[in-house]
């Protein structure tokens, strides 16, 4: 999961707007963020590890010049946190140059990097972006067929900005699995992962580009053509829904906070519990946890202060501190001591921060601990951007419910239904991606990526 920005505009400072887009998109992606600035001619691109606070200053941003930018923050993933890794990623070719900004994870990858290694095309990492900016930055035709003949090609999940020539490009995959939402200034054209990045400078979004569709804005205006077919009605990733985007970003012309409201409501009529108190597991679990409350009549209180400033630049503790774990991040209020307590989360992947947070709350004082998640169970790996775990580190993979529940140590514990999950969301099941839900892939995943999702992921983040 990453944040993407774009935009095209003749008269105006687009590298402050893209910093201020990024600065909106920041919880999609805080381990490195960049910028890539043309004037037609000319790319200059900066890019750092770090938040975006952290790589801009006002100094530099003066530095990017043009009337075209694209932007990227990028997700924490394990054992991923170099440079090298950073966007926007540029490639020469001699077709042109290309900067490419790109959030998701293609799944032929492998395939593609061989192809282009036996035609002699030189990649200096391992990264899918790189693939996909060569694949472009190669082909002769011109831009957007080049673009078009791309999106064909590569597999997976891939919403992108990509910045050559001094247009502006934004496409999305067939499916549709990752969010791009286009958007306009007084006449001028923008691309973000969320509608959220358009608020803040003041823009106002216009539409969600469609599966397999491709964009370009340039000195002429703006273009737009169906690149390659959509499948059915589109696979927008439901964990958009769930947890990844921001609360006040609208998908699918729903309004999050909203949607999550109803998935706490729908949970609470599902699987009631008596209880004193409903609390959240901050900041992601708060909308369900205010819907428990709201149906089930047990009062919301804050039960759990969180630290929101542990980053990914954070100093790693000495062994003692790191035995204090999780209070790094989290610390229970008095409120819990001699109450019966709900506790309210968007999901539970590996179990181990549940499990931390169980045992803390009975340190604390609480009598019965039950933990309420607004997502059914996650049973299979993300392929598609989103690094989870392997299936072999999945708490609920393969087990019952009530193996799970003695496993973090809860007095009980619930999952919302998939058809729970599938009302509070108002749009259709065909319409999202639920593989992690369901096992039910959206795309062709290579047996090779299979297993090399068991092999490779098993440090938690
Ligand atoms: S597998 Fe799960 S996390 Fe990955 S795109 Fe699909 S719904 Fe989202």
């Amino acid at each position: 999961m990453c944040g993407i920005f774009g935009i095209h505009a003749t008269d105006r400072d687009v590298a402050r707007l893209s910093y201020f887009g990024l600065f909106a998109l920041q919880h999609r992606g805080q381990e490195s963020a960049g910028i890539a600035v043309s004037d037609g001619g000319r790319l200059t691109v900066l890019r750092d590890m770090g938040l975006v606070t952290q790589v801009f200053s006002e100094q530099k941003l003066r530095g990017l010049r043009g009337q075209t930018a694209i932007g990227h923050c990028r997700y924490s993933t394990t054992g991923s946190t170099q440079w090298v890794n950073s966007q926007p990623i540029v490639q020469h070719g001699p077709a042109r140059t290309v900067a490419l900004a790109h959030n998701g994870n293609l799944t032929n990858t492998e395939e593609l990097r061989a192809e282009l290694s036996s035609a002699g095309v030189r990649l200096s990492s391992t990264s899918d972006t790189e693939v996909i900016a060569a694949l472009v930055a190669h082909d002769e035709r011109p831009l957007e067929e080049a673009v078009a003949a791309t999106m064909a090609r590569i597999e997976g999940a891939f919403s992108a900005v990509l910045l050559s020539e001094g247009k502006l490009v934004g496409f999305r995959d067939p499916d549709g699995i990752r969010p791009l939402v286009l958007g306009q200034l007084d006449g001028d054209w923008l691309l973000a992962s969320e509608g959220c990045a358009f608020d803040l400078i003041g823009a106002e979004p216009a539409r969600e580009l469609q599966p397999g569709e491709l964009v370009v804005a340039d000195a002429a205006g703006i273009r737009s053509e169906q690149a390659v077919e959509p499948r059915d009605s589109g696979a927008l990733c439901i964990f958009e829904f769930i947890y990844f985007a921001r609360p006040d970003s609208t998908l699918r012309g729903v309004e999050l906070h909203g949607a999550r409201v109803r998935m706490g409501e729908r949970l609470a009529s599902e699987s009631p519990v008596d209880a004193d108190l409903v609390m959240a597991i901050p900041d992601s679990g708060t909308p369900a946890a205010i819907g428990f409350a709201r149906t089930s009549g047990i009062p919301f209180q804050e039960g759990l202060i969180k630290n929101r400033y542990v980053g990914r630049t954070f100093i790693q503790p000495d062994q003692g501190l790191r035995d204090r774990g999780i209070r790094m991040k989290f610390n229970p209020l008095a409120e819990v001591r001699g109450k019966r307590v709900v506790v309210v989360d968007d999901s539970i992947v590996r179990g181990s921060t549940t499990r931390q947070i169980v045992a803390m709350l009975f340190e604390s004082g609480a009598l019965e601990v039950h933990v309420r998640v607004s997502s059914p169970p996650i049973v299979s790996p993300c392929f598609y951007g989103i690094d989870m775990a392997g299936e072999d580190e999945l708490i609920a993979a393969g087990r019952e419910v009530e193996d799970v529940r003695a496993e973090i140590g809860a007095t009980s514990l619930a999952y919302l239904s998939l058809e729970g999950l599938q009302e509070a969301t108002r749009r259709p099941a065909n319409s999202f991606c639920r593989a992690c839900l369901t096992r039910s892939y959206p795309t062709r995943i290579p047996e090779d990526l299979r297993l090399a999702k068991l092999r490779f992921e098993r440090t938690p983040v």
